[in-house]
Order: C-alpha cells, then structure tokens, then sequence
C-alpha cells in the first residue's frame, strides 16, 4: 500500500484548500487568503513606485475581443466559455425532461457574449487601445484577475481558476523589456525574500497541435517566455510561479495599440501565480503559517 500521502491531501486535511469535487476547483481558508494578500502587499511595496494604473476587470471577457486575440487558434484545449439557456416555456420543459433523464441538457444552452478570462492581461489590450495613441513614455499597467484554463489535475499547483497578478508595460522596444528584465530581478529577490529558491529559465507556452510545436519552438529560440520557478510538488519538476513575456509588436499590431509618433508599440507583461506562490510557501515553510521563520514572516507581515 502506498503510504505517502500527496501534498494535495495534506493541503485538504489542513483546510487550507477545500475540496469542490472537481480536480483544480478549491476552496481556500481565510489562512491561505491571508498569505495571498501579504504576498500582494509585498508586491505593491516592490513595484509601488512605479506609478502603475491600477485596474480590476472580472474573471470573463467580451467574447468579441477574446475570439480576436487569436486564443482559440493557440490554446483551444484551455479556453472556457459562458453559455447560458435562451429558450422558452417549451425549450425549459425540454430541459428539464432532459435533466431529469440524466441526458446533455447543456448542448441546447446558447454561448453568451461572455468567455472566462485565460490570463489576467486579455482584457486590457483592447482597452487601452480604444483609448488612442500611447504617450512616448509609454504605458504601465497593474492588473489582478481569477483566470481559467481547462487543465483539470491532481497538481494542487495546476488549477481551473486562480488568480493571476500582472503588470503590462507598452512602449519602445527598449523600454518595455527593460521593464521585463527589471521585474526577473525583482522576481529573483522578492522570492528570496521570502525564504523560496528561485532559478529562471527560458520556457514555452503549449501551444496547440503540429503547428503549435513551431510557435513554441520560436518563442523559446527568440527568449520571448522566462519562467521563475520553485520547487512546489517535487524538487526536480519545479513550478512556474511568475513568467516574463515579451510579445514583440504583436499585440500591438493585432489591437492597434501605437505610440504618439505613430510607431507600432511593443508590450510585455510579467504575470504572478498568486496560488503557486502561496503553495510554495506551504511547500517549503510547513502547512502552520505560526511556524514560518521569523525573518519570512516579517518580510509577509511586517
Ligand atoms: P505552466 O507552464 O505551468 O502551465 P504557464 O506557462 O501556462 O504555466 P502563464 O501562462 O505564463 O503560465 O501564466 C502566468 C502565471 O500564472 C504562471 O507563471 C503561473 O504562476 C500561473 N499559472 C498558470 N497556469 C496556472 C494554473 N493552471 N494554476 C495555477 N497557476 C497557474
Ligand atoms: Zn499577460
Ligand atoms: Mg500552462
């Protein structure tokens, strides 16, 4: 009989993640909250000074700029959509006589104008493209958002709706990745901070089928994905928990987002696994926050 018990079940039995039923669907305690919103205040502290915009959009999109972003020729096996009972009196009969017979009540359900938002930083390209051109400074943008990608898994760090914390920056190809590289290193310190060993390394996003193995090889040969990762499930397969994109001018291109001169603007976005980061915490401190070190829990809560 195996006696380990996974680090998913120690994560129920503590309460700190509470199980839905559904693989990558959790609960979390007021614990695991509060770990999620010092790490936040952490980041505010490091990037405050930036003087980013702050905005909130809601855990769906508008379908419209989501099928224009080109997520579903890239990652259809992640992306998840609202659908929702349009019928009347008669259809609702039919559902019900549907449901009742255990059938796929849901096939008649029609698609809303909303999709659930795949990374925190999908809604924002086309806002501020409606806004006009950028200044030549350029634009920086703070971001926090549940994501959802359908990756069912048994990996408490491989969840269906977490949330991720961004920052975008627009502008020059210099500036925004120097803003990229800025933030690997604050990265690299921020986690050091608090007590995680922290390595980066060049990575891919898994793009879908024969032609998506073209795009990842790409991205990686032209250093346009950086992940910071840390031991969280295993100490050989270590977990991304922040990655550093740089996407060139094709945002720009695509949601014609352009600088005062009239040049196309560059755009990279850093992105923090705010779950991943919590758990990593877990992983490597213990499941009792009380029994942290003291210099991790200071940096957390002062
Ligand atoms: P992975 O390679 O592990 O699938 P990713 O490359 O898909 O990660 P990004 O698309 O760069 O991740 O998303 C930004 C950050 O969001 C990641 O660095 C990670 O910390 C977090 N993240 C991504 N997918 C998940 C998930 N399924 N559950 C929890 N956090 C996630
Ligand atoms: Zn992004
Ligand atoms: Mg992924």
């Amino acid at each position: 009989m195996d006696m380990q018990v996974s680090f998913l079940d120690r994560l129920f039995d503590s309460g700190l993640l509470i199980d839905t039923g559904v693989d990558g669907l959790y609960g979390r305690s007021g614990q695991f909250e509060d770990v999620i919103a010092a790490f936040e205040r952490l980041i505010d502290k490091v990037g405050g000074a930036d003087g980013a915009e702050a905005i909130r959009f809601p855990p769906g999109m508008n379908r419209a700029y989501f099928e224009k972003s080109g997520y579903m020729k890239s990652f259809p096996q992640l992306a998840g959509t609202v659908h929702s009972f349009c019928g009347n009196d008669h259809d609702h009969a039919g559902l019900l006589q549907c449901l009742e017979e255990g059938g796929e009540w849901t096939k008649d359900q029609k698609a809303t104008d909303i999709a659930l938002t795949p990374a925190a930083c999908y809604p924002l390209y086309p806002t501020v493209a409606k806004r006009g051109p950028l200044p030549m400074e350029g634009g920086l943008f703070d971001l926090q958002s549940y994501c959802f990608r359908h990756e069912p898994s048994k990996d408490p760090a491989r969840q269906q709706l977490f949330r991720m914390r961004e920052y975008v920056c627009m502008g020059t190809e210099d500036h925004v990745t120097a803003f990229r590289q800025t933030w690997m290193d604050r990265g690299v310190e921020m986690m050091k901070s608090i007590g995680l060993d922290v390595e980066i390394d060049v990575a891919n996003d898994p793009f879908f089928g024969r032609a998506g193995r073209l795009l990842a090889n790409n991205q990686r040969d032209q250093n346009l994905k950086f992940e910071l990762l840390i031991p969280v499930t295993s100490q050989t397969k270590k977990t991304a928990c922040m990655s550093f994109n740089y996407h060139q001018d094709a945002f720009g291109q695509k949601w014609g987002l352009n600088l005062e001169d009239g040049a196309v603007a560059h755009t990279a976005c850093v992105g923090f696994g705010l779950e991943r980061i919590a758990l990593a915490l877990f992983a490597q401190h213990g499941l009792d926050v009380k029994l942290w070190p003291d210099h991790v829990r200071k940096v957390l809560w002062g």
